[in-house]
């Protein structure tokens, strides 16, 4: 079978759907302006996904989008 009609698996194309459909998700973002380097939003995320560095930093990779960063930041500085 050539290469481009062995891609184009069902399989693939469910896999290919999970993966862009998780990327289009509203994931939460850091608004780095707002940001006060608290520590709040790393101390609550139980997926360990979000980094201090200057500001938070999420790791969407991580991100199970459960919102908890969202209401514990005094700043409101992660917006969805
Ligand atoms: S939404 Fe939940 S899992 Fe994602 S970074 Fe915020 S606290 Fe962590
Ligand atoms: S809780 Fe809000 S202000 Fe504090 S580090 Fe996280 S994003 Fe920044």
């Amino acid at each position: 079978m050539p290469r481009e009609q062995h891609f184009f698996t069902l399989g693939n194309v469910k896999i290919l759907t999970w993966i862009i459909g998780r990327r289009c998700k509203n994931m939460p973002k850091v608004i780095e302006a707002e940001c006060v380097a608290c520590g709040a939003c790393v101390d609550v995320c139980p997926q360990d996904a979000i980094v201090m560095e200057d500001v938070a930093v999420i790791i969407q990779d991580k991100c199970v989008d459960c919102s908890a960063c969202v209401d514990e930041c005094p700043s409101d500085a992660i917006v969805e």
